[in-house]
């Protein structure tokens, strides 16, 4: 269930040090390394899914963790009043750059819309 050349595989075991914020018993979430907004962490399932077109019926709830995990990291980092985005990159035309799915919540400054 996990991927030995994972980047994510690595922190959610622990292999390699990351700023962890929260972990569930199905996610783990950390700080971004290269933040793009005061509050940016990543929510990042234990499971290895390269990315979202992987994603069938069966996941739903797992999915669905990362997002409660995110609304409840926005109340404990103060912008759940304020408004905080959550993005999902899909493939590497979206932007995705490491292949195991995962929920920016990104908050603390005004967003600009459409995205980049
Ligand atoms: P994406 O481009 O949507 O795949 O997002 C991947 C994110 O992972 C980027 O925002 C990177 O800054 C972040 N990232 C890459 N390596 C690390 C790391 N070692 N620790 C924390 N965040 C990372």
């Amino acid at each position: 269930m996990s991927d030995a050349d994972c980047l994510f595989c690595k922190i959610a075991a622990g292999a390699i040090p990351a700023d962890i914020v929260k972990q569930g018993p199905d996610w783990v979430a950390f700080r971004d390394i290269s933040p793009q907004a005061p509050t940016h962490v990543l929510i990042i399932p234990r499971q290895h899914i390269a990315t979202l077109n992987d994603v069938g019926p069966e996941k739903a709830d797992l999915l669905g963790g990362l997002f409660l995990a995110a609304k409840e990291i926005a109340a404990e980092e103060g912008i759940a009043e304020s408004g905080y985005r959550t993005v999902f990159n899909c493939n590497a035309g979206a932007g995705q750059s490491v292949f195991h799915i995962h929920v920016h919540l990104l908050g603390g400054r005004d967003m600009g819309w459409p995205p980049g």
